[in-house]
């Protein structure tokens, strides 16, 4: 095989898809995917729910029906794929190393890289969850590759720990597979995953969620007997008199997604310690010059709409770097993280970019407001740049906003943005 490429992609869900795809579009001759697993799709081929391309393509499809769109795509690009091939370490200089069971270890070089290796589930050992040590325990993504694509039954009566969507999505799962989910509880006093997952998962199939609540014990020896459940002060310490033993024989952990960046910090590229991902300009071009990131590698997104076009912006500059062995930029300016804002993403803004296309960017807050808000983006002087209301703010849901060019002018006249979340 070939071993010098226009551009890698690392990856192949839908952020490496649409990568590859924009790779090809923009120019790049050579594209290659590298995918440790045996399919094309990544993530989206156990999402056999609906809810995927609302955004995109103002429709309700499942995973892997989204994922066959791209697939088809970086198929008839004429993108070349690497299956089962694990990669191992990056360079600096856009050295890959991977390994594949047939072709055994490849030393192959790319003029640009895009890094989109997803992220994978906290586990038991990450929120260290007392009590004995009995199966029973699964992450709830690892639960619904069982019951979705290997055709097994964890269990038969559950608990989830943690509101993520994965958790909720495998709580209406289980259930219509006939299982009975006893309940869900949430540390947090808000909900972390989408409100509409709340409503579709939950609240249709009558199971309870509740808040400022966790697992104290796990109880069983072969096999999860039980849990104790306690309810929990701002503190996160348990309130006395508030224990309940609630019998189950699985359960399952929504409890965060950490993107996969090990890797990434091989190659150098420097990690923001909110995210956990890369630190991104407006093209998801790292500091490490060639080296672009997409998809949960760089946050943990909430619809795989955002992680397509985060992808398509990262294969184009990827496209323009191989091409020119650069990126052309221009003056780059901070965006940074204000009133009740977690994180944005991008980290920065090339001035010039805003002439082209609008820069969308994408934040979190930190705690809920429940009523209708505003979120600007300001610059040094507190003058708005651009500004949008929403009904609300919840750290579950990601807050997306776009630049427009004709904000070109103002940018022109900032040295740093920063966006804020306030009541209107
Ligand atoms: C369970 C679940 C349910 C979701 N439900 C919805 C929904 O209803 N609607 C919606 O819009 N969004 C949903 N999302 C969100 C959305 O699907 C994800 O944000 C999106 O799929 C992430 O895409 P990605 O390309 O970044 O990562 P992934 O899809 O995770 O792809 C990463 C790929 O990289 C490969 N890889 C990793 N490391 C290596 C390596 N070293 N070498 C080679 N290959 C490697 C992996 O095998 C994988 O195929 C859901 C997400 C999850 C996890």
């Amino acid at each position: 095989m070939k071993t010098n490429y226009d551009v890698i992609v690392i990856g192949s869900g839908p952020g490496g898809l649409a990568a590859a795809i924009a790779a090809k579009e923009n120019g790049a001759d050579d594209v290659l995917i590298i995918e440790r697993d045996v399919e094309l799709g990544g993530i989206l081929l156990q999402c056999i729910h609906n809810g995927f391309g609302l955004q995109l393509f103002n429709e309700d499809m499942p995973g892997p029906t989204y994922a066959q769109y791209y697939i088809d795509k970086v198929k008839a690009h004429g993108v070349e794929t690497l299956m089962d091939t694990m990669v191992l370490d990056i360079s600096p200089q856009r050295e890959i190393f991977a390994i594949n069971k047939d072709l055994g270890y490849l030393d192959l070089q790319a003029k640009a890289i895009v890094l989109a290796m997803g992220c994978r589930e906290r586990t038991r050992a990450q929120i260290m969850l007392p009590g004995a040590r009995p199966a029973g325990v699964y992450t709830a993504g690892t639960a619904q590759r069982f019951v979705n694509v290997e055709g097994h039954m964890p269990g038969n009566k559950f608990v989830i720990l943690g509101s993520g969507d994965i958790g909720m999505i495998m709580a209406r799962r289980l259930t219509i597979e006939g299982a009975q989910v006893e309940r869900v509880l949430e540390i947090m006093p808000y909900l972390t995953g989408l409100t509409r997952n709340y409503v579709q998962c939950l609240l249709d199939y009558g199971i309870t969620l509740q808040k400022h609540r966790t697992v104290n014990r796990i109880i069983g020896r072969d096999r999860v007997e039980a849990i104790e459940a306690v309810t929990v002060d701002e503190k996160w310490q348990p309130v006395p008199g508030t224990k309940e033993i609630i019998p189950c024989d699985t359960l399952l952990l929504s409890v965060g997604l950490i993107p996969e960046n090990e890797l990434s910090k091989k190659a150098g590229v420097l990690l923001d310690p909110i995210t956990n991902g890369p630190y991104v300009d407006d093209r998801f071009m790292t500091n490490v010059p060639g080296i672009f990131a997409a998809g949960n590698v760089v946050q943990v997104y909430d619809l795989v709409d955002w992680v397509t076009e985060a992808g398509s912006t990262a294969g184009k500059g990827a496209a323009q770097f191989a091409l020119a062995e650069k990126l052309e930029t221009g003056e780059e300016i901070p965006l940074k993280a204000g009133e009740n804002i977690r994180y944005v993403v991008p980290h920065k803004l090339d001035k010039n970019h805003l002439a082209e296309e609008q820069v969308r960017l994408q934040m979190r807050a930190i705690t809920p407001m429940e009523e209708r808000v505003l979120v600007t983006v300001e610059d040094q002087n507190g003058e708005v740049v651009t500004k949008k209301g929403e009904p609300y703010a919840r750290p579950g849901e990601i807050i997306t906003l776009a630049i427009q060019p004709k904000a070109y002018e103002a940018v022109q006249r900032a040295t740093s943005l920063t966006v804020n979340v306030r009541k209107r």
